[in-house]
């Protein structure tokens, strides 16, 4: 998988390199990081990108021929084109499932009060938000999903068990977890967990985390999509609370 990030502070992303998941899929050749200076794609001698909105408002739009030309820098017929943006379709575990089977996705990074919007109208596939709210920039966005795809891809993490059972992948919440010491400020770790009976474990866990999910996020239950011992454990919690 290679990342293209169209951004205009590509030393931003130099924090990944290093960084533990990241960094490593980097070193093994498992994805490809380049980024690309937009300003680069300037045609003004002062390497300016943005230029006053029309019809007036505050704050600076980019211009569509720099970004445009960024783009076509590096696609290729396999390449997405994602837009990372607060107007987007809000990003979830789903679509960094979908996304991790790419091949090549760029990524571009709006800034101030955003871009052109014939960008999106017409050089574009997705437009992504990470969240209802907004920031200064698609940087930190942009990171959010590289760390996210990067996960999925086989031969990142040890085991695919290692975010199967992960929150939001099976659409519930994971179960809570805990480790050494056993007695923390009195605090004890729930027996259960030392009983060594692993089915115990196993349905005390299905337990745990459809109660928490149904606390936290009712929304994400989708009753169709649960197992039979699921619907009994929710039928019980939603009894309990009447
Ligand atoms: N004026 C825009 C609006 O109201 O929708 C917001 C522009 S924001 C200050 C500048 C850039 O940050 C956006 O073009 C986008 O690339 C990025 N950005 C901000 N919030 C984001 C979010 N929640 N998800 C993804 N990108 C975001």
């Amino acid at each position: 998988m290679k990342f293209s990030i169209l951004t205009l502070f590509p030393e931003f992303f130099n924090c990944l390199i290093d960084y533990s998941i990241v960094g490593r899929a980097i070193k093994e050749s498992i994805i490809e990081l380049e980024t690309v200076n937009i300003r680069e794609f300037s045609e003004n001698k002062h390497g300016q990108v943005d230029d006053y909105p029309y019809g007036g408002g505050p704050g600076m739009v980019m211009q569509v021929g720099p970004i445009y030309r960024s783009i076509e820098s590096v696609r290729n017929d396999n390449s997405k084109v994602i837009y990372l943006s607060p107007k987007g379709k809000v990003l979830n575990q789903k679509k960094l499932i979908e996304l991790s089977r790419e091949n090549h996705l760029i990524l571009l990074n709006g800034h101030y009060e955003g871009i052109d919007n014939r960008v999106v109208e017409n050089y574009i596939d997705e437009e992504i938000s990470i969240g209802d709210y907004v920031l200064t920039g698609a940087e930190i966005p942009s990171m959010v999903l590289i760390d996210g795809i990067t996960r999925l891809i086989p031969g990142v993490l040890s085991s695919e068990e290692s975010y199967s059972i992960e929150s939001h992948y099976s659409g519930l919440l994971e179960y809570p977890q805990y480790t050494r010491p056993q007695r923390f400020n009195g605090l004890e770790v729930p027996e259960i967990l030392l009983s060594g009976n692993h089915e115990k474990i196993r349905q005390y866990r299905i337990f745990q985390s459809i109660k928490l999910t149904l606390e936290n996020r009712p929304d994400l239950i989708d009753k169709s999509k649960l197992t039979d011992i699921e619907k009994e454990y929710l039928k019980y919690l939603e009894s309990e609370r009447g």
